[in-house]
């Protein structure tokens, strides 16, 4: 009997796994490096909920005509309970808000999450049954800067990260009353070609008209190219708040492009409504990165006070799959190749010290050949290599090679440095090179 994991559900290890699901944990430490720290300097503070809630959580939150809930949720009943793994971190943020009276303590809250999330889902390429998403929610804040402003923080998150191509994809919804004058407007419209429909979104029709904007069904798809546009029917106060976004975002250079079909998955937006979209790498077909909007009544209809709402989530698979092998990086690790039985001792020496100085260094004691130890380097990423040889050994001096640096000697060759350094300055100048990202030059190694 062979055991594997569930399908559509994939182990993360320092190895690359065989398959489609993305990276090797290093690149997903680094990815979730970079949206905590870009998180923190915007003002937003973790939050940590159950992986388990209770399923009515999202039938009301999200809505019960969406496909999540309607045929992704992974649901059971224990102790005469009906619960859910969670399909999304939202519902359960605004849950832990009400909960915790958290409106009472603060007129504004900013957090965020990462974990991973469950959808009942067709597997495919970008599209799994558990997959980890990293989030913000602001609560009581109606914008519309802090809807720029959450949008201009992802835009520089992705290109900080080096993927260069996103496009923003900006709509509004209009609040409540808004919508419901296009509910009806659409339901006009629809109802006479209700026969042309697919059959979801004709059961859809009664319940939730704005729904079948979202299908994917061709004959749906040609029948909502001309409905009526939602935008065209804003309220005043609906329009300022789009424009005004519209004007911030320009203030800010970011570009952005008007999309009046966007409707997204999830029943509980209102006003604006984001995805951010991107085509690099090996993301293929699944390439929305991020998608978010305003969500005012989401508080209020969990028990809440009325407190307005805005928040994104994105499929980090989705980012790794768009940096493909960008997404490897070398680690600021140093990895020391001892030749001959000598330098063994010395290297277990010197691995202690840079340890002892907090530098991450691995000690190659096997007493392979030098060529094998600089493939195993190599495998684990390691920036800097030290190399100690009876004849450094007998000269005072380590090898030090950079496999970052594009200056030294040989830069030419792989865009690796290589220098001597004397033995007594080693662990300052690794330490040196480290901490500032520099080169070997700046760090004024003796070539
Ligand atoms: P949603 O919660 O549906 O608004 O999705 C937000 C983001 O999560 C999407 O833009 C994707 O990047 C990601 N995502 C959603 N569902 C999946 C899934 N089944 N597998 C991988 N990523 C997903």
């Amino acid at each position: 009997m062979s055991f594997r994991s569930v399908q559509g559900m994939f182990d993360i290890l320092p190895v690359q796994t065989k398959g489609e699901y993305p990276a090797a944990i290093r690149e997903w430490q680094r990815l979730e490096r970079a949206f905590r720290s870009s998180a923190e300097l915007y003002g937003y503070t973790e939050i940590r909920t159950p992986l388990i809630e209770h399923t009515k959580l999202f039938v009301r939150s999200i809505g019960d005509t969406t496909d999540v809930v309607e045929k992704e949720m992974y649901s059971f009943e224990r102790h005469r309970d009906q619960l859910c793994l969670r399909p999304e971190g939202t519902a359960s943020a605004a849950r832990a808000y009400v909960q915790h009276s958290v409106q009472a303590q603060e007129p504004v809250s900013r957090w965020y999450y990462l974990g991973p999330m469950f959808r009942a889902e067709r597997a495919q390429r970008g599209r799994y049954r558990q997959f980890y998403q990293a989030g913000c929610e602001i609560f009581g804040d109606p914008g519309p800067a802090c809807d720029a402003e959450l949008i201009e923080m992802l835009v520089s998150l992705f290109e900080g990260l080096g993927i260069s191509d996103v496009t923003v994809h900006l709509n509004s919804l209009g609040s409540a009353g808004t919508r419901e004058r296009y509910r009806d407007a659409l339901l006009a419209y629809l109802t006479p070609h209700k026969d042309s429909l697919s059959e979801d979104s004709q059961r859809r029709l009664e319940k939730n008209p704005l729904r079948v904007l979202d299908s994917k069904a061709p004959e749906d798809q040609a029948l909502v190219a001309d409905a009526p546009k939602l935008l065209d029917v804003l309220s005043d106060d609906d329009r300022e708040h789009f424009e005004t976004l519209q004007r911030y975002l320009d203030a800010y250079g970011v570009r952005y492009e008007l999309d009046p079909t966007l409707v997204r998955g999830l029943d509980y937006y209102t006003r604006t409504l984001f995805e951010l979209k991107s085509n690099s790498g090996d993301l293929g077909a699944q390439n929305t990165l991020c998608g978010g909007g305003r969500y005012d009544n989401m508080i209020k209809s969990l028990g809440g006070a009325d407190v307005p709402a805005i928040g994104f989530a994105m499929g980090l698979e989705r980012i790794l799959l768009a940096l493909g092998e960008q997404a490897t990086e070398k680690t600021d690790s140093v990895f020391i190749a001892p030749l001959g039985k000598d330098a063994v001792s010395e290297a277990l020496v010197l691995g202690r010290e840079l340890r002892q100085a907090g530098i991450p260094t691995e000690v190659d004691g096997r007493g392979n050949s030098m060529k094998s130890m600089l493939r195993r380097a190599n495998h684990l990423g390691s920036r800097l290599v030290l190399i100690l040889g009876d004849n450094e050994i007998e000269r005072g001096v380590v090898q030090l090679k950079d496999f970052q640096s594009s200056d030294g000697p040989d830069s030419g060759s792989g865009g690796k440095a290589q220098s001597d350094v004397p033995r007594s300055d080693i662990v300052a100048q690794v330490s040196l090179l480290l901490s500032n990202g520099g080169s070997m030059s700046s760090a004024g190694a003796a070539t």
